[in-house]
Formats: C-alpha cells, sequence, structure tokens
C-alpha cells in the first residue's frame, strides 16, 4: 500500500488534519488509519467546550488575555510564542467549525454562548451543552467524508519505518483480518492522542488512550518531551472514575468537605472551585488526608460537589450528560444530592516532542493533538484549552505534511520490517499465558497511582520503579495471548496496547525523578517549591538501543512574560 500521507487517528486532531489536508491538495491521495471506528474517538468524550477569546458575553475579553491566561495556567513552562499563535487563532478555527456546522449553543441574541472555566480570567469557554467533543467529532467527520478523505478503519499501528535520514513508512494490522501491512508514505501525521490509561482504574480516559503513537516513538528512537506531567482532573466519579466536566463548577457546582465546608475558600480565596486543575485537584486531597473526606462502605474516599442549589432546570438543559452518568454510575441524581467525586488522571500533557510546525526531529513525522507535546501547555493545561489545541495544530499539521509531500517521493527501504513484525507476533501468539493480563493492567494502574499521583516524592517514586521494572521483565516473560484466531483478536490488541502502556509509564516514571522541584501538575511533598533557576527546562527524553534512557534540557521559549508566582 502506497500513501502520499497518513494520518494515524481520527480523534479531532487527526480528522482537522486531514481535513486541511486534503483542502491544501486535492491531487494527493491522503488517508486517516484509525483503531476505532473514527466517531468512537476520546474527543467524542469531551465534555465542557473549547476556548477562545470571541468576546460574546464579556466584550472585555481579548487574545492577549488568553495567552497570559495559558502561560500562568502552564506554570510558565509552556513555549509562549506557541501559546501565542494557538489563541490568536481561536476565534477564526472556532468560527470555521461553526460554519462547518457544529451546533454551538447560543445566548439569546444568536452568538455562540461561552462559560467560565478553571484559570480562565473571562467567560471564554464556547460549548453545546455538556457534549461538546461529541458535536466537534461528528461533525469534523462529516466534512471528512465530504471532502473525499480516504479511512482506513479498525487498522492498528504498531511502529514506525524510518532510515535514520527520514520517514519510509509505518507497519500496521488489519484488525478485521489479521494481516500485517507495511504501509509506505510520504509523511506521517501522529494523532493518537494520550496516554492516561497508564492510570488503569483511575483515569476519565477511553480504553483506547494508550499512547501507542508516542510508544511507537520512543522504539523508534525519537524524543518524548515532559512526560512526567500528567494532569488529574479534580471531579472524576467516585467508583468509576468517569469524568464530571468543569462546566459543572463553571456553572455555579460547590466542592463541599464532611463538615459541609466549601474548602476551596481556604486554597483559592478569589477563584474559588473555578481555580486551575492542578491546585483544586490538590485542595480535594488534601482534605481527604487530612480527615475532611467522606469514606464509604468500600473504603473508597472521596468529597462532594454539590449542584442541587442549581435547580432541576439548569442541570436538565445545561449538564444533561453529567446527570445521566451520575444516575448510571452512582445511582445519584445531581438535582436531589451531592456527587461522590475523586481526582481523576485525565490529560497529558507530555508526548512527541515537536516544534510549532509539528515536526519532530526525523523528516517526515509529524504529530499533532493530545499525543503531540510542543508544549502550548506546559505543567499544567487549562479547561476547554485541548479541544482547542488539537484543531489549531491538526490543522498546521495537515498543511506542513502536504508540503512536505509534494516535494519528495516514497522513501526506499523498510522490506524485512514487515517480516520482523509477523514474527514478533506470531511468537507472542504461541507463548502460553504464565499471567493474565487484566491483573497485570490493574496493577500497572496501582503503581501509578499510588506512586506517582497527586502527591509524590522520592522514596515512593522510587519504590513505585522498582515494582514497574519488576511488572515489565514479568510481563514481557510471562505474557501472551490467549485467543489464537486472526479476525478481530481484541486480544492480541490489548496485548500490544499493554506493552505500549509499560514503554510509557517507563519514561514518566524515569522523567519524574528526574525533576526535584513542584510545577504545575507535577508535585512533590519533598520538594514543594517551584525552582526556575535549576528546572525552567524541558524534559526531551529518547531511548538508547541498550533500553536505557537519554535525557537532556530543553529550552523553554519565555519572551512575552515574565514567570511570577501563580496566585488565584
Ligand atoms: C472525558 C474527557 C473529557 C474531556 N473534556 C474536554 C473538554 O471539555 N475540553 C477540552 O478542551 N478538552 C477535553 N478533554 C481533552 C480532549 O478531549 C483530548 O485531549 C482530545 O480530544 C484528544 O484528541 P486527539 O485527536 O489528540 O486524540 P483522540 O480523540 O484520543 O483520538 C486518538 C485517535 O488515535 C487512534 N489511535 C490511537 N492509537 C492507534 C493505533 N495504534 N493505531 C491506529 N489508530 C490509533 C484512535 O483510534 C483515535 O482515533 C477531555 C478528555 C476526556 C478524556
Amino acid at each position: 500500500m502506497k500513501i502520499d500521507v497518513l494520518i494515524v487517528g481520527a480523534g479531532g486532531a487527526g480528522l482537522y488534519a486531514a481535513l486541511s489536508a486534503v483542502k491544501e491538495n486535492k491531487d494527493l491521495n491522503i488517508a486517516v488509519l484509525s483503531k476505532v471506528y473514527p466517531t468512537r474517538s476520546h474527543t467524542g468524550a469531551a465534555q465542557g467546550g473549547i476556548n477562545g477569546a470571541l468576546a460574546n458575553v464579556d466584550p472585555t475579553d481579548n487574545e492577549e488575555l488568553h495567552t497570559f491566561d495559558t502561560i500562568k495556567g502552564s506554570d510558565y513552562l509552556a513555549d509562549q510564542e506557541a501559546v501565542k499563535y494557538m489563541c490568536y487563532e481561536a476565534p477564526k478555527i472556532i468560527r470555521e467549525m461553526e460554519h462547518m456546522g457544529v451546533p454551538f449553543s447560543r445566548l439569546n441574541n444568536g452568538k455562540i454562548a461561552q462559560r467560565p472555566f478553571g484559570g480562565a480570567s473571562k467567560d471564554r469557554t464556547c460549548y453545546s451543552a455538556d457534549k461538546m467533543g461529541h458535536v466537534m467529532l461528528h461533525t469534523l467527520f462529516e466534512q471528512c467524508i465530504k471532502e473525499g478523505v480516504t479511512f482506513l478503519n479498525e487498522w492498528f499501528m504498531l511502529n514506525l519505518v524510518h532510515n535514520g535520514k527520514r520517514l519510509v513508512g509505518v507497519t500496521a494490522i488489519n484488525i478485521a483480518t489479521g494481516e500485517v501491512e507495511l504501509i509506505k508514505t510520504k509523511a506521517v501525521i501522529l494523532a493518537t492522542g494520550g496516554h492516561s490509561r497508564i492510570y488503569w482504574g483511575y483515569t476519565s480516559n477511553a480504553l483506547g488512550c494508550t499512547g501507542d503513537g508516542t510508544a511507537a516513538i520512543l522504539r523508534a528512537g525519537l524524543p518524548v518531551k515532559d512526560m512526567e506531567f500528567l494532569q488529574f482532573h479534580p471531579t472524576g466519579l467516585r467508583k468509576s472514575a468517569i469524568l464530571v466536566t468543569e462546566a459543572a463548577r463553571g456553572e455555579g457546582g460547590h466542592l463541599l468537605n464532611n463538615k459541609g465546608e466549601r474548602f476551596m475558600a481556604k486554597y483559592a480565596p478569589d477563584k474559588m472551585e473555578l481555580g486551575p486543575r492542578d491546585l483544586v485537584s490538590r485542595s480535594i486531597m488534601t482534605e481527604i488526608r487530612e480527615n475532611r473526606g467522606f469514606r464509604d462502605e468500600e473504603g473508597r474516599e472521596y468529597v462532594q460537589l454539590d449542584l442541587t442549589h442549581l435547580g432541576a432546570e439548569k442541570i436538565k438543559k445545561r449538564l444533561p450528560q453529567i446527570r445521566e452518568l451520575a444516575i448510571d454510575f452512582e445511582g445519584i441524581d445531581p438535582i436531589k444530592e451531592p456527587i461522590p467525586i475523586k481526582p481523576t488522571a485525565h490529560y497529558a500533557m507530555g508526548g512527541i516532542d515537536t516544534n510549532v510546525k509539528c515536526e519532530t526531529p526525523m523528516e517526515g513525522i509529524y504529530a499533532a493533538g493530545e499525543s503531540q507535546c510542543v508544549s502550548v501547555h506546559g505543567a499544567n493545561r487549562l479547561g476547554g484549552n485541548s479541544l482547542l489545541d488539537i484543531v489549531v495544530f491538526g490543522n498546521v499539521a495537515g498543511k506542513e505534511a502536504v508540503r512536505y509531500a509534494e516535494g519528495t517521493d516514497f522513501a526506499k527501504g523498510g522490506e524485512g520490517k514487515k517480516e520482523e513484525e509477523v514474527k514478533f507476533i506470531k511468537e507472542l501468539m504461541n507463548k502460553e499465558s504464565k499471567e493474565t493480563l487484566g491483573d497485570m493492567r490493574n496493577e500497572l494502574g496501582e503503581i501509578m497511582f499510588k506512586h506517582f499521583g497527586v502527591f509524590k516524592n522520592e522514596d515512593e517514586m522510587q519504590e513505585g520503579y522498582n515494582k514497574l521494572k519488576n511488572l515489565i521483565e514479568r510481563a514481557h516473560k510471562n505474557l501472551g495471548v490467549e485467543d489464537k484466531s486472526k479476525v478481530f483478536n481484541l486480544d492480541l490488541q490489548s496485548t500490544l496496547e499493554f506493552f505500549n502502556l509499560l514503554e510509557i509509564a517507563d519514561v514518566l516514571a524515569y522523567a519524574s525523578l528526574q525533576r526535584k522541584e513542584s510545577r504545575g501538575t507535577f508535585f512533590r511533598d519533598d520538594y514543594e517549591k517551584r525552582d526556575d533557576e535549576n528546572f525552567l527546562y524541558h524534559s526531551v527524553i529518547t531511548r538508547n538501543s541498550d533500553g536505557s534512557f537519554n535525557y537532556k534540557k530543553g529550552e523553554v521559549q519565555l519572551g512575552l512574560y515574565e514567570p511570577a508566582e501563580r496566585k488565584y
């Protein structure tokens, strides 16, 4: 198979990249390859909204304020010109999506409605009730079909193939048949999404958020960036960790401890519940640690998110999905009772190292979306900025990849790669499993949540890293595939995804141990302060051929705002 520009991933980033690519050059062969059917990508689960300084609600809002809020929110680790670019593109790209047919919620005057969100100084988050990602994903998919983008649905990318100078192609399995292919391509855009599933059982992410593209980058000898930064969202449901959108607090929800106090008054007196996510998550965990939380019969600890005072009408109109989720997964109707919540692993700020043109250091390989780290979110992403990031940089990646593909031919090489993959998979299928995948995944989630959670310290992390190394070794030795069939072998796919999770957890743990400070979402009890003198840098990591890591310090692009203490 030969494809000029191949986009791996059909979430918001992949679909926007594909749209921009076909609009840029209709004569090229442009295809999207996705392991799930496109409209099942995790973007469809996004609830609260997308940020852009349209100033529809507050006429004093503008792009500059959006830029500043984002940089402050990032704890000054974001690259400032990149943030500026994203925030100035926002109003344009949101209106463009409106024209494509995205059904935004409206103000009485007909303009796109905007709600307050965490860490934002103005009401800036555009929304569609609490289903923003769902409507964006469906609209973008329709547009791609209309423009004639080719789709390879339910194909699983295995690895990148390059010749040391430039990309040759990717290897992938057609899930429906089990056949492995080498797909030759001039340019690839990795839009494979986040990796919060390393916190298995403690995450808001879909089952497929396993960081496959990021793991493939590491195996290809290319760099990942800022992997130690993984965001905990303050409000996951107590039992399932399913997300309750920040919009619940944006619409006026209160966080309560076991004394019935709105405890955020202590931690963020001005912003209260609408402090940034890192701060609110830590505040919840502090209440729980200091015995002001609740504990259920099964020992689960939590605090309450109270929406009852908003009234039935507002909850039904603005937060219908949240109500459904609370009823289905907690047996609680938020119109009548507070929702039990606790922080949940939610978003990867770190990922594939690219510049603002979405280029990796290897010619022909691009990345966009949550799998990519430009970085515009630094040490802590603001809610509503990811749906923005994925379309803004999806757009850039699509155009840049087309430009590159126009000026080049298919690279030679890669012949033995397909056979290597076939051999690897055959061995995995023939191996007798000595442990079960399900147990091992739970073990991974436990290690990560306990040792690399909201609060960290040297001893806990070191102990966790030792456990993780042991798990990795056992997985490679003991894990085989029980289901021996070729057609739709999800056992095989889950096993391959688990190996990717281990790859990511390994580098995240390693990166965490190197950063001896607290910044944004990354908080250590033993180094509670941000340390700009020694740690204001991006961690850039590659894997050496002997399996060890190579650690470099990447410059943070400042220039617009001097790093200052964050107060809310
Ligand atoms: C519950 C939830 C709510 C959220 N709410 C908001 C919000 O309100 N506002 C906001 O700004 N952000 C929100 N976010 C974050 C935001 O939704 C995500 O960061 C963003 O949608 C990621 O988009 P993406 O296109 O990069 O990846 P995804 O949408 O995750 O798509 C990844 C794609 O890659 C494909 N893929 C992955 N691996 C492979 C492989 N090996 N082979 C082939 N294909 C592969 C998948 O099939 C999928 O199509 C939320 C996230 C969650 C989890």
